[in-house]
């Protein structure tokens, strides 16, 4: 699927909303300009849209609301607890300059996380730069940018991912990670492979991504797409997250880590990580009251406690039986200190 039809980009928005404040910013005028064909609205503050009572998130999510906005509170999170990828050695960050996601995974946390399935658009990039050179300053980081959406498949639109990857290359200690379930390798295949950003491309077996990553790219359009950043010496990390319980997964989930092998030279891939299906189980319940029609919501899964944080996830035989399987497939592949078990 091309990023871009012939109705533009994000065919399936169906209006706009401003943030007045938002006109100052340069962004909001080429969206406007882009999608001048769709009705647009004023409003003070986006979350007197996005949290307006009495939304339903999935009847949203069919046909959304773009929100451009200004992000005044929080441009940067730590990210250490959250994102425990990679077993990286310096501090984690990740920030959010979109909130929601343009695909619609049944497991998705956003579904738990937000009563709304518009989606805002931060228009204020600089703002969150500026905020990354900071605690650059001190020391080296990496900052996760398409945490709380897929942010690849916004290039058509908004160059984001581009403006970042141009911006790591010129600052000092800041690494970024863009993750991506899409096969929108090709909004950015014109830059010159950066250094500092790592694509870390989410893969499933051809029948998870086709029925429970609705939205989303292809297994076979997601590879496609990774071989060619590959090919053209960008930074790729593979994650295999998270893998869900489904009739015959041992079998779907092996024959998928062998077919992305035989199509990537694995000295290529920096690093693979995975994991089990879990989320916090607050969203699990919300998610299930706006997902009925999503039978991997409904396993009977279990609630772990790590001290403070709480996570329903496979009971614990089932968990390791899954993580050594798919450790095994790993293995024969990638060496062991490049694959990292996440279950954070
Ligand atoms: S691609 Fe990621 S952010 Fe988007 S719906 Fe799927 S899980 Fe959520």
């Amino acid at each position: 699927m091309s990023p871009e039809t012939q109705d533009g980009p994000l065919p399936h928005v169906r209006r706009i909303y401003y943030e007045r404040d938002s006109l100052d910013w340069p962004a909001t005028q080429n969206i406007l300009t882009r999608l001048s064909h769709l009705p647009v609205v004023e409003i003070g503050h986006y979350k007197d849209v996005f949290n307006r009572p009495g939304q339903h998130f999935q009847t949203q999510k069919r046909s959304p609301a773009l929100i451009l906005a200004v992000e005044r509170e929080r441009l940067i999170y730590d990210a250490s607890a959250r994102i425990r990828s990679w077993g990286a050695g310096v501090p984690l960050y990740y920030n959010a300059p979109v909130r929601n996601c343009l695909f619609n995974c049944d497991y998705c946390f956003l579904q738990g996380m937000h009563s709304s399935g518009n989606v805002v658009l931060f228009v204020n990039t600089p703002d969150f730069m500026q905020e990354a050179a900071e605690r650059a300053k001190r020391k080296r980081i990496v900052l996760s940018l398409s945490y709380m959406t897929d942010l690849l498949a916004f290039e058509p639109l908004v160059p984001i991912s581009r403006q970042w990857i141009a911006f790591a290359d010129r600052t000092d200690n800041l690494e970024i990670e863009i993750r991506t379930k899409s096969e929108f390798y090709g909004a950015i295949r014109t830059l010159s492979p950066s250094e500092s950003t790592i694509l870390s491309v989410s893969l499933s077996p051809a029948h998870v991504a086709a029925h429970y990553e609705r939205g989303c790219a292809s297994f076979a359009g997601r590879l496609f797409a990774v071989r060619q950043a590959v090919e053209a010496g960008w930074r790729v990390r593979l994650c295999f997250d998270p893998i869900v319980y489904v009739d015959g997964w041992e079998e779907k989930y092996e024959r998928c880590v062998r077919e992305v092998f035989t199509r990537l030279d694995p000295s290529r891939i920096e690093e693979v990580s995975f994991g089990v299906m879990r989320m916090a189980p607050d969203f699990l319940s919300r998610i299930r009251s706006v997902r009925s029609d999503s039978e991997i919501l409904f396993y009977p899964f279990v609630t772990e406690e790590d001290g403070a944080s709480r996570v329903a996830t496979y009971p614990v035989e089932l968990r390791e039986h899954m993580r050594e399987t798919m450790h095994e497939s790993l293995r024969r592949h990638m060496p062991d200190d490049r694959i990292h078990f996440v279950h954070g």
